[in-house]
């Protein structure tokens, strides 16, 4: 990149949480970004400048694809999809799986006008779910999404995504990245309304228990079910560095610290200086028993992996989050 002629990227999804944030990483690097979701823009988690290019549309449409990609550009990042945390995924599964429309027409419009790289976001929810069926699991390595047996709907989409991501590198040269997300979280996301993942969701209910003087929480299943978390700096990371990168397989672009939702809850609560009464919904969408990221082919390839300690990656989000609720 230079000062005369910036890296012109496309990020979709961009006023959602990753995207919103990898937006802002890109303008610090000083590339020319074009900032494209469905929602208002007034509804994007952040705002950007009045100088960088935002535009609504809905990518489902291979003509908003087309408008979204007009001119072509270095790297695009695909995040665009109707998802959210169990709570969504497991009630909206054709929804989720209409994301199809989004990974296939913005393949088919990027190959129209050319682009230098292709990065799509896939999620640990291809893994097949026999894989993920204890808390002790074992961490989940690239081969384990196959033979297939994803995540219902929302993991379907995904692992049919990134195989077509595949083809179009194979078949017309597209140069396509695809990273396997696993539970990302940071402030700049949802944390109500029915979107929000178990990071958010909690650090939201502490606050308010801290707020309303109810000393007590609600927990989904028993809190015994185990996942990694990674905060959203890590993400940004991984995601430049795999999609700058050679060409690689689907790769995992997640956290291998292993955590209790129990033990998530108790890092919230010394955030907040509180510790809470637990009532366990058994009932309430809780997912695979237990999920980790196996990271050993991101560490064999780049030397790296996420590092953020989910003690400090949580402070930052639960003190945003309780701010929020502050200021409503
Ligand atoms: P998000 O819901 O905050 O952002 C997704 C954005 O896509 C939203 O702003 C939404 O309005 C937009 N969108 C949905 N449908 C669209 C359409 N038809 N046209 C244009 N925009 C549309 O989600 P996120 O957490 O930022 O996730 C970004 C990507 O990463 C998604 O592809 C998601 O599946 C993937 N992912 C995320 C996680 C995670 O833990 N957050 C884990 C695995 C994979």
């Amino acid at each position: 990149m230079t000062a005369s002629s910036p890296t012109t990227v496309l990020v979709s999804g961009a006023g959602g949480f990753i995207g919103g944030h990898l937006v802002r990483r890109l303008l610090e690097q000083g590339a020319s970004v074009r900032a494209v979701d469905q929602k208002p823009i007034a509804e994007w988690h952040q705002s950007f400048p009045d100088d960088s290019e935002q535009i609504v549309g809905d990518l489902r449409l291979l003509g908003d694809c087309e408008r979204a990609l007009a001119g072509g550009f270095d790297e695009v990042y695909n995040l665009a999809a109707d998802m959210g945390g169990m709570g969504f995924i497991e009630t909206n599964k054709a929804a989720c799986m209409l994301s199809v429309l989004i990974s296939t027409h913005m393949l088919m419009a990027a190959r129209q006008v050319g682009v230098g790289r292709f990065f799509y976001s896939s999620s640990a929810c291809v893994y097949a779910e026999d894989k993920q069926d204890t808390p002790e699991v074992a961490p989940l390595a690239e081969d384990d999404a196959y033979p297939a047996m994803a995540e219902d709907g929302y993991g379907w989409e995904k692992l049919f995504s990134e195989r077509m991501c595949r083809h179009y590198l194979e078949d017309y040269g597209v140069e396509t990245r695809v990273a396997r997300y696993h539970n990302v979280y940071g402030p700049y996301g949802a944390f109500d309304g029915g979107r929000e993942k178990a990071p958010a969701a909690i650090c939201r209910k502490v606050s308010e228990a801290v707020r309303s003087g109810k000393h007590s929480i609600e927990i989904w299943g028993d809190g015994k079910q185990t996942r990694s978390f990674m905060y959203v700096d890590d993400c940004l990371d991984g995601t430049l560095m795999i999609a700058r990168g050679p060409r690689v397989e689907p790769i995992n672009l997640g956290s291998s610290e292993l955590v209790r939702i129990d033990g998530l809850v108790s890092i919230v609560e010394s955030i907040a200086g509180v510790e809470l009464a637990r009532n366990y919904d058994t009932e309430a969408p809780q997912g695979v028993r237990g999920r980790n990221s196996d990271n050993t082919m991101i560490a064999a390839r780049y030397g790296w992996e996420p590092s953020t300690p989910l003690a400090s990656g949580l402070r930052r989000t639960y003190q945003w989050i309780d701010a929020e609720l502050a200021a409503r």
